[in-house]
Parts: C-alpha cells; sequence; structure tokens
C-alpha cells in the first residue's frame, strides 16, 4: 500500500498529464479510497498546488466529482525557444498551460543580444509571478554541450553560455512558495537547455502525437535532420545529450559532402540543396525558405519541383524505415519540413519506408505521422524536460 506521502506527487504527476482529472478518476489511479484521496486532494488544495472546480456529474455512477487543475498560485515552469530569426517565452503552469507569454524578433547577428532579451522577459514575468517560478527550459536551433554551450553554425553562433538567458535575481531566490523544489532555488539541474528537435521531441511524447508510445522516433527536418527517440516518454541523451543527430547517417549519396565535415549524410539528400540539385537551380543561401518555395512549387502542379520533392520523400522514407528498424520504434512524427514533404508526397513517403522495413514489421507497420504541436513542439518539451526534473524531486 502507497503512503498518503507518497500519493501527493503521485498525484501531481497525473493531474500535470491530464489536467480536469475528477476527483473519482484521480481515486481510481491511485488505486486509493474515497477517505485516502480527500485527505490527499485537501492537502495539495491547502499547499496552493491544486484547486477543485465546480462539481460535474462525470463520478463513477453519476455522482458528482470535481475536476483538479493546477491552483492560480502554484509553481510555474518558465519555457522559451530560440529560432533563427525569432525568441518566445511562455510560463507554464502545472498541466501544461501558459499564463504568460512574450516574443520577438532578432537579426541573428549577436547571441548576446538575444539572450538579454529573453533574460529581460523572464525577469519581467518572474516578478509578475512572485515565488513562484521554479526552474528553466530553452529551445535552440543547434547543438548543446555540457548542457548549456551552443553551438549554432548556420547563425554563427559558437560556445554561447545559454545559462545566460536567466536573470540572475531568478536564479538566486526563487521565494519561499510550495510544492516541487520550493525554497531551494533554481540549481543547475533545473535549468535546462537543450536542440529544438530533440526537445520537440519531448514535447511529442508528453502532449502531442507521442503521447503512450513505447519507443517514438521524432525526425525534424528544416535546414538539417534532426530528432531524437524517446522511450516510454523519456529522451535517449546519449553520452553527451546530443544523441538523435539522424541527418548524419550515411544514407546520401557518398559523393556529396556535408556541413557536419563527413559525406554521404542523409540530411544532405533532404535539405534545400539537395532539392536545387534535383531541379538543376543554384545551391540556395537560405536553404530553409528555398525548400519551402519548391513544396510550393510543387503543392500548384509544377512538375519538375514535384519530381524533387517525391525525391526527397523516398529518401526521407527509406531514412525513417532503417531507423525503426535499428531502434525498433513503435511511432515516427515528423517536424517542420517533414510535414509539408508528407503533405505533398506522402504516397512516395509512405511507399518508400515500407519497402524500407524488414518483412516482419510491414504486416503491422510503426505509422509515420505529423507532429502534433507544430512549431509550439521546442517550446512545450522545454517546459516538460524542467517538469521531470521536478517530479523526479518530490
Ligand atoms: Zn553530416
Amino acid at each position: 500500500m502507497t503512503s498518503g506521502a507518497a500519493r501527493g506527487p503521485q498525484l501531481l504527476r497525473l493531474v500535470h498529464a491530464g489536467p480536469g482529472l475528477t476527483r473519482a478518476e484521480a481515486a481510481h489511479a491511485l488505486g486509493a479510497g474515497t477517505g485516502t484521496t480527500t485527505e490527499v486532494v485537501t492537502r495539495l488544495v491547502a499547499e496552493q498546488l491544486l484547486q477543485e472546480g465546480a462539481p460535474t456529474s462525470g463520478g463513477r455512477r453519476g455522482r458528482p466529482t470535481r475536476p483538479l487543475t493546477a491552483h492560480p498560485q502554484g509553481p510555474l515552469v518558465l519555457a522559451a525557444v530560440v529560432s533563427h530569426e525569432s525568441w518566445r517565452l511562455q510560463a507554464v503552469q502545472l498541466g501544461g498551460t501558459a499564463v504568460a507569454a512574450a516574443g520577438g524578433h532578432h537579426d541573428g547577428t549577436d547571441p548576446a543580444r538575444v539572450l538579454a532579451a529573453v533574460r529581460a522577459a523572464a525577469l519581467r514575468t518572474a516578478r509578475r509571478f512572485p515565488g513562484r517560478v521554479r526552474g528553466c527550459g530553452l529551445a535552440v536551433p543547434g547543438l548543446v554541450t555540457d548542457g548549456h554551450r551552443l553551438h549554432a553554425p548556420l547563425l554563427g553562433w559558437s560556445g554561447v553560455d545559454l545559462r545566460r538567458a536567466w536573470p540572475r535575481e531568478l536564479l538566486d531566490g526563487g521565494g519561499p512558495g510550495t510544492g516541487p523544489g520550493a525554497g531551494r532555488g533554481i540549481d543547475d539541474e533545473l535549468l535546462v537547455a537543450g536542440n529544438d528537435a530533440r526537445l520537440a521531441a519531448v514535447g511529442e511524447s508528453a502532449r502531442g502525437a507521442a503521447v503512450g508510445a513505447r519507443a517514438a522516433l521524432h525526425l525534424h527536418l528544416d535546414a538539417g535532420l534532426g530528432g531524437a527517440l524517446t522511450a516510454g516518454g523519456v529522451l535517449v541523451d546519449g553520452a553527451r545529450g546530443s544523441a538523435g543527430e539522424f541527418g548524419h547517417l550515411p544514407f546520401g549519396d557518398p559523393g556529396v559532402a556535408c556541413g557536419c565535415g563527413a559525406s554521404g549524410c542523409w540530411g544532405t539528400a533532404l535539405d534545400g540543396a539537395a532539392l536545387a540539385r534535383a531541379l538543376g537551380e543554384p545551391v540556395p543561401r537560405d536553404p530553409v525558405a528555398s525548400s519551402h518555395r519548391v513544396l510550393d512549387r510543387a503543392a500548384a502542379g509544377e512538375a519538375g519541383a514535384g519530381a524533387a520533392v517525391r525525391g526527397v520523400a523516398a529518401a526521407l522514407g527509406r531514412g525513417a524505415a532503417g531507423l525503426v528498424n535499428a531502434l525498433d520504434a513503435d511511432l515516427v512524427t515528423l517536424g517542420g519540413l517533414g510535414v509539408r514533404v508528407a503533405d505533398v508526397a506522402g504516397d512516395v513517403l509512405q511507399e518508400s519506408y515500407r519497402a524500407g522495413l524488414m518483412a516482419f514489421r510491414r504486416a503491422d507497420p510503426p505509422p509515420v505521422r505529423a507532429a502534433a504541436l507544430g512549431e509550439d513542439g521546442p517550446l512545450t518539451g522545454a517546459a516538460e524536460l524542467v517538469w521531470s526534473r521536478l517530479w523526479a524531486r518530490c
């Protein structure tokens, strides 16, 4: 029998995963009687962690029951995403909804200025919710080493210390507050930074298309191809936290050099330059914008562009099959330009994918589908990674 004390954190996780959970459903999920559940709920409401809504008739045997949601004074996580041209920040409450948001554009020239803008927004937000911020997560377009150092070759940023995205005032004193992480300040473990495609994978497994998958493979295509494998909702990290550089698997043409220093990388068969080569056009300066233009032309029925996109779709499907064969994933989600490739040439992608699967997987092939969270994936994942670390401390 689980003790009443252990059931508090258990119930917080349940409401976080499914806000609006009724008291009856909570009792069932906790395997607890009405009395124990009432006691746990009463304590968490008094600690300003949960609140109960008005009674609804959703209880067992039609009895009225009250939905559980985040307390309006409860703990918050700050989550931010920096992309190639903009940044966004949200304060996220238990259950995953945002209670505040900010954002702006940048020209990519100065990482210090971008981080200063995020830091100022974080400070304004933290002051608006005194004592309530428990952790901070940041998603960025590049490789993150040592947990906080960003290398973003497309922006020309190297060795950027991402801890500077968060105000000192916030790190020194989260305030007294209650609940997970309260009174401990925000230490390095609760300052999470990660590659945007990897964090999108976390977002999909927590609140998107991959909820409940045992081993979900997320493939995010933009300037290159990245992603991650999540196993039971947990990100597979690798030794340096950079597992998921799938675009550098040798599934491409060995005659094509990749910016990473290797040749024949899968990403070189999928990017804007690959589309330009297929069309006999010059290599684009902005590969993402160029890919979008070719996809627009293909969607409008232009034959050459259509053939180029089908080539990318075939390479994407074949590589996805190889990864499913190797990793035993039960779901593949596509993000970024991958969604558009699937829209324009989904038949080619699916056919190539099935053809690449080992025979024993073809009877019941793991589905390949669009990610559900779209552009919100990295931000959602950044918040969820911080929440998961908070739950580990409960
Ligand atoms: Zn490469």
